[in-house]
């Protein structure tokens, strides 16, 4: 038996309470919690005095307390201020909204604290990350380089640290190599408990690098293996070669309100000559936010349509199927064809009866989320699928969704702008066709960057947009990390709106944690009109569709990447009226600077897409969500693209040899687990 499967609770000091919240953290093995890596370090060994700290660096202090304020500020957030101090001077540690931390702390304590530094006369500190030392801790210990670990409100990081030293402890022994020793040799990789224990506790800066390198090399081959695994679909399999009649698609493009762009022409040719094939299609549509993606996913719905097939479009959130819902069906009406809409929050009797008219082919076109890929849906004859915002989706959604179907024209639809030989790697079996056009008319989003200062004068500016009739979007932040306090700060933005600021208007509220059925009739409400004013969180992020809203609040922006801003701001400059984006952040920090100076500047995606490279030495921009891929524990698809040319060399070694080869039995199965786990959970 694999020790490192076992659930947490077999280790001292977790119960079922801590498991719980563990499972918060998508933990919930031994292995989980050996593999949940450090997401940066801390070098405490050089701890420098208060006095040489920079302003707007992230840096690390040890004091003691010397004094506890609590506060507000002007716009009525609560502030804790904890003043520290040492032989080298003092500094004062600062948090915003997270009253609860007062009760933990105490004159005279001993505490450790990271964060950035803000300028100013006094020195001052917002604190991201602290740690209560006893007075028997031994300082020493502490002086090395320290992991900082993804926490969540209820575990620490420092609880999370000493939960997996015990771990490695208890458990390291059991850990094996699946890459075997002479290949580990000829790659110079570390044996992987060595380097799962070095990532954890590195013993040096050097031995850190070393375990990085294996478990990134690791990660990519298994990655490459299982690409290399997968039935790709055949460029000559045999697939449905569609109708050349255009009988549906025709009167369907005659009809439209407007002139397809001649992009949009273009990439329905390319998908025309595929479907028209008795091969099957697989493409892959790039185009910025606005460029119309949703009217060549119609066109290729409708085009199977016609020759008697069904077709089904599927759409990350429930949201955005809503939305493609409501468009298609008042652009399907006239040609006698009646989608449907599949979701979770269907009742049962909506569902069965949906169910049924899809086994027995009564409908034809089909719309929806992750519900269409769930066992019990069954087509009669599927012909053609399309994939929208392709970047929400693992690989394995698609294939699930393409076996619902035999051999099936598949087109998935993607706004995130990837460079081409990343594209390449990770949608070597897929074309590609680029919609490198907007519709015409569309005026640049003008941005606007401001401060709290200018607050006043933003509502200003709001009331004129509202009185001209448009609507508004206030986007809020919200992470994983801090929801809860996120989520209070956009209900409090939200009363303020509807209460204080713009009493005459109707200002509704969006968020993750509302059912779905709420979301759907909050957004149904934006879209009539019935709300001048959506405070939301970023639920919003992807696809939706209203016109009539041309202006973009968008909050602490500084908390958003630059992709993800980008992605925001299309939400607006849909029709043909000036729209307006406003970055409201009062950061200093010099790369949150000049993400929003290329905000103000730009509105092509790609080439905030290059700027965001060159600023961030790549990282985030494509989050491993947005690659389409299982999620990357350690790897990072842009920044260590060169160790992903090394891990081919490797995969190619070992197919070289034959995967089937005993050598490999460990291997096979690491492979067969983790991409298999990806597939249940992607699922529900
Ligand atoms: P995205 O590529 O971001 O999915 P959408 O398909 O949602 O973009 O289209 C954005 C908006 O542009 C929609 O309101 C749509 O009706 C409109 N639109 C699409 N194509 C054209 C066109 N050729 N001319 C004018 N407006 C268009
Ligand atoms: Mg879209």
């Amino acid at each position: 038996m694999n020790k490192l499967t076992q659930p947490v609770t077999v280790l001292k000091g977790i119960g079922k309470q801590k498991a719980a919240e563990l499972h918060q953290l998508s933990i919930d093995t031994v292995e989980d919690l050996l593999t949940h890596y450090p997401y940066r370090y801390e070098d405490r060994a050089n701890l420098k005095p208060i006095s040489q700290l920079s302003s707007d660096q992230l840096e690390t202090v040890l004091g003691r307390v010397e004094a506890i304020n609590e506060g507000f500020t002007k716009n009525g957030r609560h502030m804790l201020r904890v003043t520290l101090a040492n032989n080298s001077g003092r500094i004062v540690l600062m948090w915003f909204n997270q009253r609860y931390l007062k009760q933990r702390f105490a004159l005279n304590q001993r505490l450790i604290a990271s964060g950035k530094i803000l300028s100013g006369t006094t020195k001052q500190m917002m604190v991201t990350d602290f740690e209560i030392l006893s007075e028997t801790d031994d300082i020493s210990q502490f002086a090395r380089l320290v992991p900082v670990h993804r926490a969540s409100e209820k575990l620490s990081a420092k609880w999370i640290r000493q939960t997996i030293e015990q771990a490695l402890r208890a458990y390291g022994g059991d850990i094996i190599d699946f890459l075997p020793q002479p290949l580990c040799q000829r790659y110079r990789l570390l044996p992987r408990s060595e380097a799962i224990a070095e990532i954890h506790f590195p013993s040096s800066w050097a031995k850190l690098n070393m375990a990085r390198y294996r478990l990134v090399i690791e990660e990519f081959t298994l990655m490459l293996l299982e690409l290399s695994q997968r039935v790709t679909p055949n460029k000559s399999v045999k697939g449905i070669a569609h109708q050349p009649t255009e009988r549906l698609t025709n009167q369907f493009i005659r009809q439209l309100p407007f002139k397809l762009t001649n992009a949009q022409r273009k990439v329905i040719l390319e998908i025309k000559s595929d479907m028209e094939k008795p091969t099957a299609m697989h493409r892959l549509v790039q185009g910025d936010v606005g460029s119309g993606k949703t009217m060549v996913a119609l066109y290729t719905l409708l085009k199977a349509a016609e020759g008697g097939y069904q077709s089904a479009l599927m759409a990350p959130t429930e949201i955005l199927a809503e939305q493609h819902y409501l468009t298609l069906r008042q652009i399907l009406a006239p040609l006698g064809i009646e989608p449907i809409l599949l979701k979770g929050s269907l009742n049962t009797k909506e569902k069965t009866s949906a169910l049924e008219k899809l086994a027995n082919g009564d409908s034809q076109i089909i719309i929806g989320t992750h519900a269409l890929i769930q066992k019990n849906v069954n087509f009669c004859n599927l012909g053609a699928i399309v994939i929208d915002e392709q970047h929400r989706f693992g690989v394995r959604d698609r294939l699930a969704l393409e076996n619902k179907g035999s051999q099936p024209d598949v087109l998935v639809m993607t706004a995130t702008p990837i460079p081409r030989s990343l594209a390449l790697t990770l949608y070597g079996d897929l074309e590609l066709s680029v919609i490198d056009e907007l519709p015409p008319g569309r005026k640049p989003i003008i941005t606007y960057h401001i401060t709290e200062k200018k607050r006043q004068s933003m509502y200003g500016f709001i009331l004129q947009q509202l009185q001209a009739g448009h609507q508004v979007y206030v986007v809020c932040p919200m992470i994983e990390e801090s929801a809860k306090i996120d989520l209070e700060n956009a209900q409090a933005l939200h009363q303020k709106l509807a209460t204080e600021i713009f009493p005459q208007y109707q200002v509704g509220l969006l968020h993750g944690k509302m059912t779905a059925t709420a979301k759907a009739e909050i957004m149904e409400s934006f879209r009539t009109a019935h709300l001048q004013i959506l405070v939301s969180t970023t639920v919003i992020e992807v696809g939706v569709d209203v016109p009539n809203a041309n202006m973009m609040v968008i909050e602490n922006a500084e908390r958003f990447g630059l992709a993800q801003l980008h992605q925001l701001r299309g939400r607006v400059g849909r029709g043909d009226v000036q729209s307006y984006c406003i970055l409201v952040s009062e950061a200093k920090a010099e790369d949150t600077q000049r993400r929003m100076a290329i905000m103000t500047k730009s509105n092509d995606g790609f080439a905030i897409a290059e700027e965001d490279l060159a600023i961030r030495g790549p990282g985030e921009i494509l989050g491993i969500r947005q690659s389409g891929l299982p999620d990357f524990k350690i790897a990072d698809l842009v920044q260590d693209i060169k160790l992903l040319e090394r891990s081919k060399l490797l995969a190619a070694d070992i197919l070289n040899d034959g995967l089937e080869n005993t050598t490999y039995d460990a291997l096979r199965l690491e492979i067969q687990r983790r991409y298999q786990q990806k597939i249940i959970s992607g699922i529900n």
